[in-house]
């Protein structure tokens, strides 16, 4: 028989019943039946009743970090056609790791994911260990990335609790305390309900809870195995949930990318620092990216082709626009044409343009190459700022 809760006796912060209707608290095997008949079908899961690959798991996981199934299916499977274990990926170049990855975002994981792959091999037999705490202290490893790889691919009862899971865990409990403040509370109420068997299962339920029927916006309901268990349902206000505390937009930054492209079809390209933002991608030159950039002297931020060699740029019509998760980025675009066999500037390097593809170039540089190359919108040339 299950146990019942009633509303009005909740604790504090998580009443907002209208009424004091009773209602039944959440059971893992309700989720676990509804899981059994509509789990999805995702390349990294293993069939009903086999335990997953943990190598398969923690590079899904990671791959999914900020990222939506769709926009990683096809580089999931290219990892593994190319990398179809953890010591094949430690074995591999960083740089072919970065290139597969280019375009999938956050490069940092790509960094990591090489640099666990070698711990891995080196510490732990080329196997990922069992236990969180083991998992944890390799790179790129958090604690929501090493339960699920304890609860997926070990079956221990550990509590990966993401997005998803948080959302469906602050609806169930109609928890008052805004995010990100009320993690705590949410974890503990999921770890709460993680059961000791199945842990791999019921963590994968709540995710495909999450993604399918607890949506952000209009969530199933009336399909849900615990709605008569959940108390943001009982309000009827489930969209309310989680509560969030305002964003505070970061400050726009501002600055001009020059795309430099030889009359023998290369374009240049350089390649940034290794530590910090997009660290080890490639992408065309730019000036530095400041909240208070003066558009006026972009050009003096223009790669130099040598004395007595005349440039001129040509601005784009139109702004490059990316979001990086800390701020908001618009780059001015321009563009000059060199005569073939024109020699690289120092830290600079002449690359095809039909060989782009396999230059790991973050989503930023594929925009501003494409607004370079595929658009013949030019401003007019802007006398006395062609560069010598
Ligand atoms: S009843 Fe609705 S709001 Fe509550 S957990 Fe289920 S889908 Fe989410």
């Amino acid at each position: 028989m299950a146990a019942t809760t009633t509303l009005a006796a909740k604790p504090a912060g998580r009443q907002r019943a209208k009424g004091r209707a009773a209602i039944s608290s959440p059971q893992p095997t309700d989720l676990l039946a509804w899981y059994d008949r509509h789990r999805r079908t995702l390349p990294w899961r293993a069939p009903p009743g086999r335990r997953a690959d943990p190598y398969r798991v923690w590079l899904s996981e990671i791959m999914l970090q900020q990222t939506t199934v769709k926009a990683v299916a096809p580089y999931y499977a290219d990892f593994l056609v190319r990398w179809p274990d953890i010591g094949a990926l430690a074995a591999a170049p960083l740089d072919d790791i970065l290139k597969a990855w280019a375009g999938l975002g956050y490069y940092a994981r790509a960094r990591n994911l090489h640099a666990c792959a070698r711990a891995v091999v080196k510490h732990h037999g080329g196997r990922l260990p069992t236990h969180e705490a083991a998992l944890r202290d390799l790179p790129g490893i958090g604690a929501y990335t090493a339960a699920a790889i304890a609860a997926i691919a070990y079956d221990a009862p550990a509590t990966p609790v993401d997005g998803n899971i948080e959302r469906v865990i602050a609806r169930l409990y109609a928890i008052e305390t805004p995010l990100p403040a009320a993690k705590p509370e949410i974890f503990r109420l999921a770890q709460a309900l993680t059961p000791k068997h199945r842990a791999g299962d019921f963590a994968q339920g709540l995710m495909d809870l999450g993604a399918t029927l607890c949506t952000p916006k209009r969530p199933a309901c009336a399909l849900c195995p615990w709605r008569e268990s959940c108390v943001a349902h009982a309000q009827g206000d489930m969209e309310t949930y989680p509560r969030r505390t305002p964003k505070r937009e970061g400050v726009l930054r501002r600055g001009a990318a020059f795309v430099a492209r030889r009359a023998d079809g290369f374009v240049l390209l350089r390649t940034r620092p290794a530590k910090g933002l997009l660290g080890g991608m490639t992408e065309v030159p730019t000036t530095e990216w400041l909240a208070d950039f003066d558009g006026s002297g972009a050009l003096e931020g223009a790669p130099r082709f040598g004395s007595g060699k005349s440039v001129r740029w040509r601005r784009r019509l139109g702004m490059v626009r990316h979001v990086f998760t800390h701020f908001p980025l618009e780059l001015s675009v321009y563009q000059a044409e060199l005569p073939a066999r024109t020699r690289a500037p120092k830290g600079t390097r002449w690359v095809k343009i039909t060989g782009l593809a396999g230059e790991a170039l973050p989503s930023l540089m594929r925009k501003v190459l494409a607004h370079a190359l595929t658009s013949d919108r030019i401003e007019k040339i802007q006398p006395g700022k062609d560069q010598s």
